[in-house]
């Protein structure tokens, strides 16, 4: 089961992954959540990707490309995973297939996830998200029962620098110029299967496991 969620941001990839760990007990793999801890920690890594966040650009092919070839080694990848916010360009989407060619593996499932940019907008400018694990949450479409506080880990909720309107402006059009071409790179291989993302997020789910044939 190796999966690509794919979507700009805000689409619900994050959140509807944590549902896909749940059912298929296999890891979510973000650069997002991987690149933001390493601005944490202050890695050289963290220093490198810091500015490219801010200012809501890609981190170079090479950083990320180097990080999914490590992580997906891992042994609790072996069974499958979700890549979630990887491949972004088409560079990235080739590399991904040395790497799995190198394993013996091969994508399965690339579901895209489509929301319109209005309402992508309303999405990040009101996201929360989890310093502990990562999970998303929304101060009126998901709100969390305590306020400021994961339900899932208990870690406290923040709101990322890069989950401000002129930024998120700046992300939405460089998904639509660097990643919404995957989307015809992974049709001409017969692997896409376009969900609306729009509505509850168990509808959403439940879309998804449809086109997981599950
Ligand atoms: P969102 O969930 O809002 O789409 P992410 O958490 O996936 O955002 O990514 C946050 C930022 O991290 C991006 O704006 C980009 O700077 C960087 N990033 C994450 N994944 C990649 C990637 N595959 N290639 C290049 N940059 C990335
Ligand atoms: P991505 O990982 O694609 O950037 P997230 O999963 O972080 O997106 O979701 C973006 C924001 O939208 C979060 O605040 C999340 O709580 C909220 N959200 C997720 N799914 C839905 C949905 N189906 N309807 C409304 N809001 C949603
Ligand atoms: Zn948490």
């Amino acid at each position: 089961m190796d999966f690509i969620l794919l979507g700009p941001p805000g689409a619900g990839k994050g959140t509807q992954a944590k549902l896909m760990i749940d059912k298929w007990q296999i890891p979510q793999v973000s650069t997002g959540d991987i690149l933001r801890a390493a601005v944490r920690e202050g890695t050289p890594l963290g220093v490198e990707a810091k500015g490219f966040m801010d200012r809501g650009e890609l981190v170079p092919d090479r950083v990320v490309i180097g990080i999914i070839a490590e992580r997906l080694k891992e042994d609790d990848a072996a069974e499958g995973f979700i890549l979630d916010g990887f491949p972004r360009t088409i560079p990235q989407a080739e590399a991904l297939q040395g790497i799995l060619q190198d394993l013996g593996r091969n994508i399965d499932h690339v579901i895209s996830i489509d929301v319109d940019d209005e309402e992508l907008v309303t999405r990040l400018t009101g996201r929360r998200m989890c310093k502990g694990c990562g999970e998303s949450f929304h101060v009126v479409f998901n709100p969390s029962a305590k306020e400021g506080v994961c339900d899932r880990c208990k870690g406290e909720l923040y709101q990322r620098d890069d989950d401000k309107e002129e930024t998120i402006r700046q992300r939405l059009r460089v998904y639509g110029e660097q990643t919404r071409p995957l989307i015809a790179y992974y049709e001409k291989q017969g692997k896409v299967r376009r969900i609306n993302g729009t509505g509850s997020i168990e509808e959403i789910f439940s879309r998804i496991a449809d086109a997981a044939g599950n």
